[in-house]
């Protein structure tokens, strides 16, 4: 039996029908070496946004089932063409959707997670010596209901379907040579990283690095998937390998930046400070599927024996929040509850930082001196996020970025030096 090799290609990968063929020179050039190539593709472009925007012309809050079947044709549009494109060179290639691929999926709709991959149809297809084309980014539930991952789901595809056919590796080919020490449109000389944890890639991802589906990170870690980021279009550089922990020679401090502009921040004011209130609200939130990220509860206040509460939501609950938002103060005896949607969360994530209090000073230290004001601050093991205004992210960024010695003219220090070693 011949390796199996996993690709993925994203959307700007496969944007117009010169960039397909180009595809189908990359993975002839994997078929060359002796490999079965199965293929994840997303949907062309940008047509997932022009999808949603269509949707959003008939109906301000679209039936999530019929979102979900207008969504999931983008990708078919790409997997047959690809599959054309080979054929058209005299290769043998099938595409396959999410039902013939038996991609299955839990019954939700939007953000369903995949629950099982029968790998019988896709390497009975490799036995017939084809290449295999599935569209990523859906799946399919009981009775048949066509679901869909998420944005960006397609990489979750791409890992899970490695898992399933027990792949040698995946590889994630994308419009940029791997995963870099930021987003390297906001910061131009970013480095890019040759091997990264799925630890620090996972909570890397989960900050806002939107190279990597969270989801896909975390498959990969369970399955013990290698995975490499690299460009489609500068396929002879190997870009970055994403493996365990233990397997990695470097160990950084700070491994990368980001920043998350998807949430925004409530702050429930003079709640009462008595046992029983904060279970009470985010019990409620619970209950309406409102995920909260970052909490912080103020000191109780003497005169009227009162706390605030502030946490961020994802702007995609926000509807659901303003649903409950008169109940909850009801129910609290608050005296009022503030929106603010224009902030961003920065966030730093390295495994080296486990234990290291300087890191979280240099961190807070390097905004305070570009003039940035923490609103709130969280931190895990291998991470610290602070929410600052949304205007000031870009700036917050690239001094934080500069500040842990991340510029690509630094990277011998990001290799192994820790900064108060400096
Ligand atoms: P695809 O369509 O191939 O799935 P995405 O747009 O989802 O591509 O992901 C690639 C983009 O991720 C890059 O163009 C880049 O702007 C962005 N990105 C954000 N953070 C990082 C990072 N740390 N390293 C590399 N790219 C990043
Ligand atoms: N086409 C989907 C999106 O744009 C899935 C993906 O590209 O991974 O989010
Ligand atoms: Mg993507």
């Amino acid at each position: 039996m011949k390796n199996i090799i996993v690709q993925k290609f994203g959307g700007t990968s496969v944007a117009d029908t010169d960039k397909i063929k180009n595809v189908a020179n990359v993975i002839l050039k994997e078929k060359a070496k002796g490999n079965a190539v199965v293929v994840i593709v997303s949907a062309m472009g940008h047509t997932t946004d022009h999808l949603l925007k269509l949707a959003d012309e008939v109906n301000k809050s679209p039936n999530p089932r019929e979102l979900d079947m207008l969504l999931s044709t983008g990708e078919c549009v790409s997997a047959s063409l690809l599959a054309m494109a080979l054929q058209a060179t005299g290769n043998k290639a099938v595409s396959l959707n999410a039902a013939q691929a038996k991609i299955y999926t839990e019954k939700v709709h939007g953000s369903a997670r995949i629950v099982d991959i029968k790998p019988e149809s896709i390497l009975q297809h490799i036995n017939n010596d084809e290449i295999v084309i599935i569209t990523g980014f859906q799946g399919i539930a009981d009775e048949n209901e066509i679901t869909t991952l998420g944005r960006g789901g397609s990489d979750t595809s791409a890992v899970a379907v490695a898992a399933a056919i027990k792949a040698e590796r995946c590889d994630i080919y994308t419009d940029v040579e791997g995963v870099y020490t930021t987003d390297p449109r906001i910061v131009p000389n970013a480095s890019r990283l040759e091997e990264i944890s799925y630890d620090e890639m996972l909570e890397l991802a989960r900050v806002g690095a939107n190279v990597m589906h969270p989801r896909s990170v975390e498959t990969a870690k369970q399955y013990n998937v290698p995975l490499r980021v690299r460009s489609s279009f500068k396929t002879d550089n190997l870009g970055t390998l994403i493996l365990g922990v233990e397997e990695m020679e470097i160990r950084r401090t700070v491994t990368g930046v980001a920043a998350d502009l998807s949430q925004l921040r409530v702050v429930v004011c003079d709640v009462p400070d008595v046992p029983g209130n904060a279970g009470k609200l985010f019990e409620r939130l619970a209950d309406d599927d409102i995920s909260v990220d970052m909490i912080i509860q103020s000191y109780a206040r003497k005169h009227n024996n009162t706390n605030d509460i502030a946490f961020t939501i994802y702007k995609n609950d926000l509807d659901r929040f303003n649903n409950v938002m008169d109940e909850i103060k009801s129910e609290l005896g608050c005296s009022n509850i503030f929106i603010d949607d224009k902030i961003a969360k920065v966030s730093i994530v390295g495994a080296g930082m486990i234990d290291r209090p300087g890191i979280a000073a240099l961190m807070f230290k390097t905004l305070a001196d570009s003039d940035i004001n923490i609103r709130m601050i969280s931190t895990s093991e291998i991470k610290i996020s602070c929410l600052v205004d949304e205007a000031c992210a870009k700036d917050a960024v690239k001094a934080l970025h500069k500040a842990f010695h991340l510029d690509s003219d630094e990277i011998a220090e990001v290799k192994g030096t820790l900064p108060d070693e400096e």
